[in-house]
């Protein structure tokens, strides 16, 4: 979909093979050092324009948040948006945003908390506009194996809004919306609105729907797990949170629920300032533990800079409600895919209470090529991190097999070769006896490398050299 090199603005580091390939620095060079505890303090916002005059209590309130989010799902709001941009960035950065919008696959939607927490001097660089803004100079020409669906999430879906993979876990996603939007996200086939890129299938979000995915899960007594994701669950109203913890609860044999949600990483503040949801939360949690049954949040929150003072007094909320927290990561270039980046990002979570649970190797979905890293950074990252901190609180590294297969610990792969990219994974409890492959993206390959993958025949060749090296 994406299909040529754009040059706006600010160039790229010369070579993009260097980026990935780089060598790492020492990690015991980043190991002294408690900055992982100094949370920024303060009115932080008031360092941007829009927010300047504004009061913890003004700028934090749900309301403003809500009200003074930036999307791109009109043309005013696009407007908005681009204008905040210029204000901040400057005219030929507002261009390449303007370029990026038109080529995203998915909408645009960031909450005043996200967008106070991006580093305006060094928009380019800046670990969180990387996630949520899109920019025409940085897109990469897609890997031909990309897909909008890459998890094959919709075939594993015995009805709509429910994804039953694993025997004894579903995955219930009961509507389609998200405070932000993430460019990355690995249901873009779903969520957002449809962008010039991309028609969503739609999540219905009422409770008639729902009592479908409940039926289902009554009907099988194997699923014990529920991880109830999205859409995010941040914006399912405490009434139906309550609604739908409380009907899960009462299935005799599911003894988990997981809430996934981002808003602790955009939006923290709604913790502290709109008690409703959380006391929802809560009350849910307190009822699973009386009946010997557990619930959990798991946010996603990608790097350090997204956590402040406030995402501290946020999570200590729940700490105090005895609600565990724990984090899953997405893997990304040039926001945590160095040590540095991740290993403070980790040490961070925990100075939170948040326990590090995954970091997802890059989905291979479409038009976020210039987001993703080779299997080999993962390796290596993983083998970096070990050691830094508390064993429970070091993440496990997965690949989510592309088609289906779950989630495998990265260094478990049975094949892999440097050279095309390519990975192959085997998921025996999962899908016994089938092949995943992952393919690392074309800007970490050798040119003529690249060129063979335009090539099906090529291709072809490169699957069959890779599938001879597995012992069938
Ligand atoms: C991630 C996921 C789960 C939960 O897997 P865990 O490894 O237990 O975290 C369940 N179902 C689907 C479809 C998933 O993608
Ligand atoms: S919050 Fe999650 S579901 Fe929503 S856009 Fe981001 S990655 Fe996708």
């Amino acid at each position: 979909m994406v299909t040529a090199f754009l040059k706006v603005g600010e160039e790229e580091p010369p070579s993009r093979l260097a980026y990935d390939n780089r060598v790492q620095p020492s990690p015991v060079a980043h190991l002294d050092g408690n900055a992982h505890r100094s949370f920024e303090e303060g009115l932080f916002w008031q360092a941007l324009p829009a927010y300047g005059q504004l009061s913890a209590d003004e700028f934090l309130s749900y309301r403003f948040q809500i009200k003074n989010t930036l999307s791109n799902s009109t043309p005013i709001a696009t407007q908005k948006l681009l204008d905040f941009v210029r204000e901040n960035a400057g005219d030929a950065f507002a261009q390449d945003v303007l370029l990026g919008l038109a080529r995203a696959p998915m909408s645009v939607q960031i909450t005043p908390y996200t967008l106070s927490r991006m580093d305006w001097k060094n928009p380019y660089t800046c670990p969180v506009r990387t996630q949520f803004l899109p920019l025409g100079s940085r897109l990469h020409v897609d890997h031909p194996m990309l897909t909008l669906d890459s998890l094959g999430e919709k075939a594993d879906s015995p009805v709509p809004g429910l994804v039953h993979r694993y025997y004894d876990r579903v995955l219930f996603l009961p509507q389609s919306t998200c405070p932000v939007y993430c460019r990355f996200c690995t249901r873009s086939y779903a969520i957002g609105q449809d962008t010039q890129q991309v028609v969503k299938y739609k999540l219905e979000a009422t409770p008639a729907a729902w009592k479908k995915a409940f039926a289902y899960i009554a009907e099988h007594p194997e699923v014990e797990d529920v991880v109830l994701s999205g859409g995010d669950f941040y914006n399912v109203a405490p009434p139906h949170v309550q609604y739908i913890g409380e009907a899960l609860l009462n299935i005799e044999h599911v003894k988990r629920i997981r809430i996934a949600t981002k808003g602790l990483a955009v939006n923290p503040s709604r913790i502290l300032y709109d008690p409703a949801w959380t006391q929802a939360v809560i009350n849910v949690a307190n009822q699973a533990r009386s009946r010997f049954k557990q619930v959990f949040i798991h946010t996603h929150i990608n790097s350090a800079q997204e956590m402040t003072w406030v995402t501290r007094d946020a999570l200590k909320v729940f700490a105090e409600n005895g609600v565990v927290v724990r984090n899953q990561s997405v893997l990304l270039r040039g926001v945590n895919d160095t040590f540095e980046a991740m290993s403070m990002l980790v040490k961070r979570l925990g100075a939170c209470s948040i326990q590090p649970y995954y970091v997802y190797q890059h989905d291979l979905v479409q038009g976020v090529e210039d987001l993703r890293t080779s299997l080999a950074t993962t390796l290596q990252l993983e083998k970096q991190l070990r050691g830094v901190t508390a064993g429970f609180n070091t993440p496990t590294f997965v690949v989510d097999a592309p088609g289906g297969g779950g989630k495998r610990v990265a260094w478990s792969y049975d094949y892999y070769d440097r050279p095309t990219g390519i990975s192959i994974f085997s998921a025996p409890s999962v899908k016994p006896g089938k092949h995943f492959f992952y393919f690392d993206p074309l800007h970490t390959l050798e040119p003529e490398v690249q060129a063979q993958w335009s090539d099906p025949a090529a291709q072809n060749v490169m699957f069959e050299n890779a599938l001879s090296h597995l012992h069938l």
